[in-house]
């Protein structure tokens, strides 16, 4: 006999959770000068649409209890919405959404510790490198048979699923590549056992060991790369590029860049 009840049922607890995803969906209005007057005012400032994957410390993240996201990404995006005039809404969405997103017109801008390369250039226009980073591994503290990535041959490879670590991981032969949706589920299979290195950004897996504290794990100093990061937005909007460039340029020049690069990285850039 046909469940009618049961039916009822299962569709109202469907909405209920699509309600409570839009309620929870990390939305955030996070703007540098959200003074009453500034919203108030005749001309409202404009708003632009900023994606991030919120899960890259020290780049972006959200410590429990904290509704402010943070990180040096975050903080380099305000100042730049500051300086263009602008306020900023940021919003979290995976890694591997992000690129999409910017393509759907869902968000104006990304700013998430994204590799400016080839392949990403035929999809979005990237602003000026604003951070020089790399890959590196990390490994168990008493790893004896990995001390360099062309050691990884047999071995278990944890990266996160849409970035250049996993891209580059598949060059190294006789690798078995395990793909996770965030670095913090990465170094968990690798502290269960369940991967035997984790290819990662050098300056989140040098967070990750000395800010966070971890212990039993160690990073290798060996790197696999050198990259740079970039703001990407819309293919077609070169004007927005330009406008994110200029305001990074001052930043750089009136020492914003500096102070924002010494509260996370400590010590000003050489
Ligand atoms: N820099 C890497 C990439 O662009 C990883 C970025 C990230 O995980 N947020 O692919």
């Amino acid at each position: 006999m046909f469940q009618w009840k049961k039916l009822l049922t299962v569709g109202a607890l469907c909405i209920a959770s699509v309600m409570t995803l839009a309620g929870c969906g990390g939305q955030q209005a996070a703007t540098s000068s959200s003074s009453s007057s500034s919203s108030a005012s005749s001309s409202a400032a404009q708003t632009i649409k900023v994606g991030s994957a919120v899960d890259f410390a020290p780049f972006e993240f959200q410590d429990e209890g904290q509704a402010e996201y943070q990180g040096f990404d975050m903080d380099l995006i305000r100042a730049i919405a500051k300086e263009m005039g602008v306020e900023v809404e940021i919003q979290n969405i995976g890694f591997d959404g992000l690129i999409p997103a910017l393509q759907a017109k869902t968000v104006d801008v990304l700013i998430s510790g994204m590799t400016i390369n080839d392949e990403r250039k035929q999809n979005v226009t990237f602003s000026d490198p604003y951070y020089e980073s790399g890959l590196t591994m990390v490994v168990r503290e008493d790893e004896q048979n990995i001390k360099s990535f062309q050691d990884l041959k047999g071995h278990k490879v944890a990266v996160q699923i849409g970035t250049t670590s996993a891209k580059e991981v598949k060059k190294i032969e006789g690798v078995e590549v395990k793909e996770f949706n965030t670095p913090a589920d990465c170094f968990m299979e690798l502290k269960s056992g369940g991967a035997d290195a984790v290819i990662n950004d050098r300056p989140v897996n040098d967070y990750f060991i000395t800010k966070s504290g971890q212990t039993g794990v160690k990073e290798l100093e060996e790197k696999l790369t050198s990259e740079n990061y970039g703001i990407a937005v819309a293919k077609d909007n070169t004007e927005l590029a330009g406008k994110i460039n200029a305001a990074l340029k001052k930043l750089k020049e009136n020492g914003e860049y500096d102070k924002i690069y010494a509260k996370w990285f400590g010590g000003a850039k050489k």
